[in-house]
């Protein structure tokens, strides 16, 4: 595991930001008090570290020399400083820190941000569109000091070919003025395929031009930049605009995810299992519905307790997550019930595959809060499409309920 180099001579300062980075990443700091401290340390070797955080004011370091110092082992710098006049600004910027941060009230939040951010962007594709080689370049280089992801393209047409090729892209970074094909047909191509909150499209102009900024915004894009920008623009916007596509995507997942067991909610089974049975049902495709009920849970309950029911009901939902594919649509019912969509399953398989299932879970033994816990579930599967979903879903609920007068602890397929 990786750890932070921290610079810093103010103590308090130094015991905040380990706890604030150990509480939201479980990263571990280094920490060094003077400039010589952080050479001896440097020059010993062995290091990796992820990221320093730097003062710039230090004993041995009056005007920012751990800056130059850190700079030579290649390691990402944020710098933390109590002044920040534009002279210190143009100097720190100049040194290609990856932020700087001034020390306030919100030093720790905004620290905090950058780290997210910085560990965030690996994952984050980029596509630069410039038919300026020296601005790409520049530009390039700007985004992956953020630790972007950058491809390049010289015009739209060029950038089409790559987005074809890097579909989970997430910003497109766009020039208006370029040979083939310009921004604003690229955008509005662009939109074609991708929704304003999967792809964000920045468009970039070197005319000041105020019409173009609107006329950018018209073909789809999300965002537009002025050139010649300032790098923190430029970065603020981009950040910006993946921090917007980062939430959309938390609020897409919480509407269709069961917060406690992280498998799908009832909601999305039924809206994804509607279309795949219509499909099935068009295709002459075999799909079957499991219902799945853990035995006697209110007796867990009961006797250990409702904290060692949810440890159960997760347990159980980890190993149903684990026993079908992702094509197959795992979703918690409500409660104790899960329920299983599995297309295209061998016929001869399935009774097999469900009696492993069940014996896989009542095999276990559950371990919370010092208690041995077993469960077994009855498990209902209808293999026949019905006339429509609801009755398929019915049918295996049907099926359910046999196994559970069955004694439990089995499986009724029809
Ligand atoms: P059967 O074998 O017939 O299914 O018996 P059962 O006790 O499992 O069924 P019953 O429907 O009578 O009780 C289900 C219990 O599950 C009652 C409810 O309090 C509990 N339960 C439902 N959701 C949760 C949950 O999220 N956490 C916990 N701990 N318990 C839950
Ligand atoms: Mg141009
Ligand atoms: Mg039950
Ligand atoms: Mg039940």
């Amino acid at each position: 595991m990786k750890k932070i180099l921290l610079v810093e001579d103010s103590k308090m300062f130094i015991n905040l930001v380990q706890n604030r980075i150990s509480r939201d990443f479980q990263i571990e700091c280094v920490i060094r008090q003077s400039y010589q401290e952080a050479a001896e340390l440097l020059a010993a070797g062995q290091h990796e570290y992820l990221l320093a955080i730097l003062d710039l004011t230090l004993p041995g370091s009056p005007d920012g020399e751990i800056v130059d110092l850190v700079k030579t082992q290649g390691i990402p710098i944020v710098v933390v400083t109590g002044r920040m006049d534009d002279l210190t600004r143009d100097s720190i910027l100049e040194k290609q820190v990856l932020d700087y941060i001034l020390k306030g009230p919100h030093t720790l939040d905004l620290l905090s941000g950058t780290i997210s951010r910085f560990l965030r962007n690996k994952d984050i594709k980029i596509l630069l569109v410039e038919d300026s080689r020296l601005v790409r370049e520049s530009t390039k280089a700007i985004l992956e000091k953020q630790q972007f992801t950058v491809i390049e393209a010289n015009h739209g047409k060029t950038a089409l070919q790559e987005l074809r090729k890097h579909q989970d892209t997430r910003v497109v970074l766009t020039d208006f003025n370029m040979p083939e094909m310009n921004g604003f047909e690229l955008t509005a191509e662009i939109r074609k395929n991708f929704p304003m909150d999967k792809l964000a499209v920045i468009g970039m102009s070197a005319y000041g031009n105020p019409l173009l900024s609107a006329q950018f915004l018209k073909r789809g894009a999300s965002d537009f930049l002025n050139k010649p920008y300032f790098e923190e623009e430029l970065v603020w916007r981009v950040n910006q605009n993946v921090e917007m596509l980062v939430h959309v995507e938390q609020l897409r997942q919480a509407a269709i995810v069961d917060s406690m067991t992280g498998l799908y909610n009832r909601g999305y089974f039924f809206q994804v299992g509607d279309k795949l049975f219509e499909n099935a049902r068009r295709q002459n495709l075999q799909i079957s519905v499991a219902m799945i009920d853990i035995d006697h849970f209110k007796a867990i309950n009961d006797t250990y307790g409702h904290c060692c029911g949810d440890v159960a009901i997760r347990h159980v939902a980890g190993i149903l997550k684990n026993s079908f594919r992702s094509s197959d649509i795992v979703a918690r019912f409500g409660g104790e019930e899960f329920i299983i969509l599995t297309s295209n399953m061998d016929s001869s398989r399935i009774k097999q595959h469900f009696e492993e299932l069940r014996e896989r879970i009542s095999s276990h033994i559950i371990k919370s809060d010092g208690a041995k816990i077993r469960v077994s579930v009855s498990i209902g599967v209808c293999t026949q499409l019905g006339e429509t979903f609801d009755k398929t879903v019915s049918k295996a609920d049907n099926l359910l309920y046999e196994a559970k007068n069955a004694g439990r602890n089995c499986v009724v397929i029809s």
